[in-house]
């Protein structure tokens, strides 16, 4: 198998001074980046596993890259995790020591472990190639990380929107043939420029969005912080890719569709920046969409606003990427388009029976080399979501359309409501919702109901809280525009949704009070 980074290998003359990473004023070329991982991967080497305080910054970039070359499996930490959850990671995954820049301050339960100070500012202006900096035992070119493509590469913690966070052991395998079939799908180079605004403790953030770049020899450039302004500025100066989550391009959304002159969304946007955006938007090779589905509404509104489409693609932590809409293919709004190169995709009824046609409604089930290796410790878990011939149960329910494009209907735990003998999946009550102009955030689930054995209910969040439409409009459109066994029984009004640092919608914390 190939190496996972080669162009992090031993890179000189002109590919070394290539950017890598670019993080505010921060840059680092490839000959320095590869430089400080290698000496930092000296200091790791005989660390069993290590975590990483994965900060949105250089130092997070060059920890995973050094951790990788030593062939230590790395644990990103996201430095928002709560008291209770982190020590539930920790105790799991049992790093050595933990990898951290220089300014940040470490929670408690991180204080036991060994602490590895990574700062970039240090490493910047190293003459081109990999230095011999390094102290300690020595780490050569291919060396430990790059040997085995089944040892773990990376142990991922799943986003708990189900239930705590699981481990996902994913083996370098995985991780290439994950990027390999994004390269195949989006055509994906080394002049991409990626603009990035998402966390780095996800395969998101992590995976797709730097080791993508760095797998390619690419460029990533992070905001820090997700700003309509700094997609504006970054597409707008060289960016030609915009990874994001459906909450990020809801804001987009807000801040094009805002009057000219006024306050766009969140985020104040008189016309001069909205038409920045839009520009900026319009000139990008790419905007994808993932972890989340985006809401047709969203979706039409860029595109009006800017003549380009948002491609979206489906993941998982466990399974990396399943299926993603091609950048030569037709987007269609609310679906996540073909199983991508390798990955083999198919329907079951819950008594296993294997679903054909476009009117199959089923839990999605995929096979291929995109897979993690388990759950973390736990057997049980990993072996419940397999089936005996080796499909993983990806616990989300679809649909395949004519043309082999998948549609995702929604989580079997959550999004698919069972009712009076008909199966409904909430995503498509949640855009109808969504397309209603009284209506900003919206979410749909099913609750008990003794005649019906699950009812439909809606939890709203009002675009004017001041006057809310009322809930039996709210009802009627959906019965108008999809089916009456489709509308809501019960509408909630909430003043937000509750939503977790992917902005996804934590339907297990949705219930009365
Ligand atoms: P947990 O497994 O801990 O409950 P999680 O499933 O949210 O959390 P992730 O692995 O980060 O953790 O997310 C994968 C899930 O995200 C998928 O199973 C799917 O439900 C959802 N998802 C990802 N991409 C899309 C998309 N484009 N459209 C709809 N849903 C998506
Ligand atoms: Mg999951």
């Amino acid at each position: 198998m190939t190496l996972l980074l080669p162009a992090l290998q031993s890179p000189t003359g002109p590919a070394a001074s290539r950017e890598a990473v670019r993080f505010g004023a921060l840059s680092l070329t490839y000959g320095e980046l590869a430089a400080a991982a290698t000496a930092l991967a000296a200091r790791i080497a005989d660390a069993g596993r290590v975590a990483v305080w994965a900060t949105p910054t250089p130092e997070t970039v060059i920890a995973v890259v050094a951790a990788l070359r030593a062939g230590v499996p790395a644990v990103p930490l996201n430095p928002r995790t709560g008291e209770r959850e982190l020590a539930h990671i920790l105790a799991d995954s049992e790093p050595t020591a933990v990898l951290a820049g220089p300014d940040d301050a470490l929670p408690a339960a991180l204080e036991e472990l060994r602490r590895v100070t990574v700062d970039a500012r240090a490493e910047t202006g190293h003459p081109e190639g990999p230095t011999a900096s390094a102290s300690g035992p020595s780490v050569t070119s291919a060396s430990a990380g790059e040997a085995d493509p089944e040892s773990p590469a990376l142990i991922v913690y799943t986003s708990g929107t189900t239930g705590p966070p699981k481990g996902a052991v994913l083996p370098r395998r995985a991780i290439a043939a994950s990027l390999d079939a994004l390269e195949d799908a989006w055509g994906w180079t080394g002049d991409d420029v990626l603009v990035h605004a998402l966390p780095l403790f996800h395969v998101h953030g992590l995976i797709l969005g730097v080791l993508g770049p760095l797998r390619r020899g690419g460029a990533l450039r992070h905001l820090g912080k997700f700003s309509a302004d700094g997609v504006a500025r970054e597409l707008g100066s060289g960016g030609t890719m915009l990874f994001g989550v459906p909450t990020m391009y809801h804001r987009l959304a807000e801040v094009l569709d805002a009057p000219a002159g006024e306050a766009g969304g969140r985020s104040p946007a008189g016309g001069a920046e909205r038409d920045a955006l839009a520009r900026a938007l319009a000139g990008a090779r790419l905007l994808v969409s993932g972890s989340a589905a985006l809401p047709v509404h969203d979706h039409e509104r860029i595109a009006a606003a800017t003549g380009r489409r948002v491609i979206e693609r489906y993941g998982m932590t466990e399974t990396l990427m399943n299926t993603g809409i091609r950048a030569d293919g037709v987007p269609r709004p609310g679906t996540v388009g073909p199983p991508l190169a390798g990955v083999e995709l198919r329907l079951v009824e819950e008594d296993g029976t294997v679903l054909e046609g476009p009117e199959a409604i089923g839990e999605i089930q995929v096979r291929g080399p995109n897979l993690f290796t388990g759950y973390l410790n736990r057997p049980d878990a990993t072996a419940a979501a397999h089936t005996a011939d080796g499909w993983f149960r990806t616990g989300d329910v679809g649909t395949v359309d004519a043309d082999g494009y998948v549609t995702i209907v929604g989580r079997k735990a959550t999004d698919l409501i069972k009712s009076g003998g008909y199966k409904i999946g909430a995503g498509e009550i949640e855009n109808v919702l969504l397309g209603h102009p009284g209506v900003r955030e919206a979410a749909v689930t099913g609750e008990e109901d003794p005649d019906l054995g699950e009812r439909v209910v809606a939890w709203v969040v009002a675009a004017d809280p001041g006057s809310p439409p009322p809930s039996e409009e709210l009802a009627d459109h959906v019965a108008n525009q999809l089916a009456p066994h489709k509308r809501p029984r019960t509408v909630h009004y909430l003043d937000a949704l509750p939503r977790n640092d992917l902005g996804k919608i934590m339907k297990r914390s949705l219930h009365v009070r």
